[in-house]
Parts: structure tokens; C-alpha cells; sequence
């Protein structure tokens, strides 16, 4: 249920109707806007509306339909940005891009990947440490050793490093050296690892699952924001489907649908989206084009041999022109890069 304050309540009586939503043992939830408070009640006890309607200071009450509630853009119609590093802001006109190879994989490896990125202007080096592979038998990922790495790059790049956290055991060390948490495709449905990251304050990149539906997305990242971080970011990833030429089907109404119901930063992956190197840069300017917030990309300096995900890897040359092209895109669509 939503509460819509006056746009000349007071904070007494803003305050008061928290008082009584905290008394009824629900969870207020406030959002300033520049007209109006809106507060949002989350709970499972059941409420009257009637009691709050007929408050003077209160403008109208609403119950919330949708089974998310503050991933929702009922609960807070503007954007969410989410601020990183405390230099990059996601969920503005500003497209951001993150790059890096699927995983890190030696010292000079990331080191030079990120220099050359960072030269290029991408703000943001993604690189696994610990990589969920479908086979036991195949590179898992340099682990500590990978976050040192990565860690090294940042210091001397100043860039912000995004990276994937499997294991909730692996949340402080990995939080250590991320900006971003990366949740999985394959562990978006991990709930009890989604609700130890909501108690963290990290920002968290949300990916979508490969059979999970648009709600279920959103209901994984309620997850997140319910323990208490409201910092999530969503992925498009693409989904699994019956065609056979791509490893994933990208699902580009995904993102203005995603966009009208949540208030949440999107961003899309069209590396594990395609699967397919040569489609990455289309279905990256067709995501542009519906209107993300950002891109991750996989970027390895010799992608013939790379341990994981070559194939649809681009090398710096390639992804120098994709930048390009994005950034002339984005200025015929309005947006900044
Ligand atoms: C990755 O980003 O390298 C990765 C494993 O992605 P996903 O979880 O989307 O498959
Ligand atoms: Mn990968």
C-alpha cells in the first residue's frame, strides 16, 4: 500500500503516520519527491486504508497490485541512480559502460585489459574471480588471487570493479575489492545469498536468470531491497529459448517493459545475451536504442585464448569501434556517454 502525502503535509504529520505504520509492526518506506512524500507500507499484516485516508495531511492511499512492492515504480515513480565509487552514477542520462574480460585470468591480463579501457574512458573493469561454469572440469576462476588482481588494476587505473560473488561466504571478501557485486544468472534464484547481500550497503548488479521471467526478475531484486539495500542494478542477459545459433535469446523488450514497472537502473549484457561475438555490437546499440542505463561487455586482449567465453569476446580494436558507434548513437537518442 502506498500513502500519498499533501504536497503541504507537515513533517509532524508525515511523521506521525510512520509512528502508526511502525505501531501496526509494518515497514515504512519514504520518498521524498520534489512535490510530495509518498511513504510506502510493507508488510504482511493486513491494514484498513481507511484509517490512513482519513488523515487531513493525506492526499490518497493505494494498495500496491504488483506482488514486488519497492522494486516497483508505484512506490517511487522517479529513477533510482545509484552512485559507485563515489564517481560513477548509474540511472542518469549518462550511459555507462563496463568491460573486461569474462574472468580474470593472469596478472598482465587484467592489468593490461584495464589500462586500455581506461584510456578508452570506460569507467567500470568487470573480471570473475570465482566463475560459475557448467562443467567441474573447467577453469573455475583464479579466486583470492583473481580479487588481487583485479584490486591491483583498480589502484593503479582508478577505475571501479565489478565481480561476481557465488558463494554468500565469499560476500566480505569479495566486497573488499568490489564496487559491485555481481548475483549470477544461474544464482538469481539463490535466495538466502540475496538476502545476506541486501544487509551489505554494496551496490549490487542484478542478473537476470536464464529461465526467469520479468517478475521473477523483479521479485529476486525484492529480495535484495527488502533486507534493507536499495542499491540494485538489473541485468538483461538474455533467456534461454529453443534457437540453437545463438546461446542465449536477448530479451530487448525486457528493458522498456523492466523500465516502466521499476524505478531500478537496467543494464544490458549483450555478450551473454548473443553468446556471439559478432552480435554483440548490434544487440548493444539495440539496447541502447530501447533505452538502458548501461552496457557490460566482455573485452579480453586476445580472445582466441581466453579460458572462458572467447568466443563472444571482442578484442580492444573491436570494442574501440563499438564505443564509437555507441557514443554516436547515444547523441542522436539525446543521452550522454
Ligand atoms: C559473467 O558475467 O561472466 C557470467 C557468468 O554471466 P551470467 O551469470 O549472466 O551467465
Ligand atoms: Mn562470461
Amino acid at each position: 500500500m502506498i500513502i500519498v502525502m499533501k504536497a503541504d503535509a507537515s513533517l509532524k504529520s508525515i511523521s506521525e503516520v510512520i509512528t502508526r505504520i511502525n505501531q501496526l509492526g509494518l515497514k515504512p518506506h519514504i520518498s521524498r519527491g520534489k512535490e510530495r512524500t509518498i511513504i510506502g507500507v510493507i508488510g504482511r499484516t493486513p491494514v484498513e486504508i481507511e484509517e490512513f485516508e482519513k488523515l487531513t495531511a493525506v492526499e490518497k492511499v493505494v494498495r500496491i497490485l504488483s506482488p514486488f512492492k519497492l522494486a516497483s515504480r508505484e512506490i517511487k515513480p522517479e529513477n533510482t541512480i545509484i552512485r559507485i565509487n563515489g564517481k560513477v552514477e548509474i540511472g542518469n542520462n549518462r550511459l555507462v559502460l563496463m568491460a573486461g574480460p569474462c574472468a580474470v585470468e593472469s596478472r598482465q591480463q587484467i592489468l593490461e585489459t584495464a589500462q586500455a579501457l581506461k584510456e578508452m574512458g570506460v569507467m567500470i573493469l568487470r573480471g570473475g574471480a570465482y566463475k560459475p561454469r557448467s562443467s567441474p572440469y573447467s577453469f573455475q576462476g583464479l579466486k583470492e588471487k583473481g580479487l588481487e588482481y583485479l584490486e591491483e588494476a583498480k589502484r593503479l587505473t582508478g577505475m571501479a570493479v565489478i565481480t561476481e560473488v557465488m558463494d554468500a561466504g565469499d560476500i566480505e571478501t569479495v566486497s573488499q575489492v568490489a564496487d559491485i557485486l555481481q548475483v549470477g544468472a544461474r544464482n538469481m534464484q539463490n535466495f538466502s545469498l540475496l538476502d545476506k547481500i541486501g544487509r551489505t550497503a554494496k551496490p549490487v548488479l542484478l542478473k537476470r536468470g536464464m529461465m526467469a521471467t520479468i517478475e521473477e526478475f523483479l521479485m529476486s531484486a525484492e529480495y535484495i531491497l527488502s533486507a534493507g539495500n536499495s542499491r540494485v542494478i538489473l541485468c538483461e542477459r538474455g533467456i534461454r529459448t529453443f534457437e540453437k545459433y545463438t546461446r542465449n535469446t536477448f530479451d530487448i523488450s525486457a528493458i522498456p517493459l523492466i523500465k516502466k514497472l521499476s524505478h531500478l537502473p537496467v543494464i544490458a549484457d549483450p555478450s551473454h545475451g548473443t553468446g556471439v561475438r559478432d552480435l554483440v555490437g548490434p544487440v548493444a546499440r539495440a539496447a541502447v536504442a530501447a533505452g538502458v542505463d548501461g552496457l557490460i561487455i566482455e573485452v579480453h586482449p586476445e580472445p582466441e585464448a581466453a579460458l572462458s567465453d572467447g568466443f563472444q569476446s571482442l578484442n580492444l580494436a573491436e570494442f574501440r569501434e563499438l564505443m564509437a558507434e555507441i557514443k554516436s548513437l547515444s547523441q542522436v537518442l539525446g543521452r550522454e556517454t
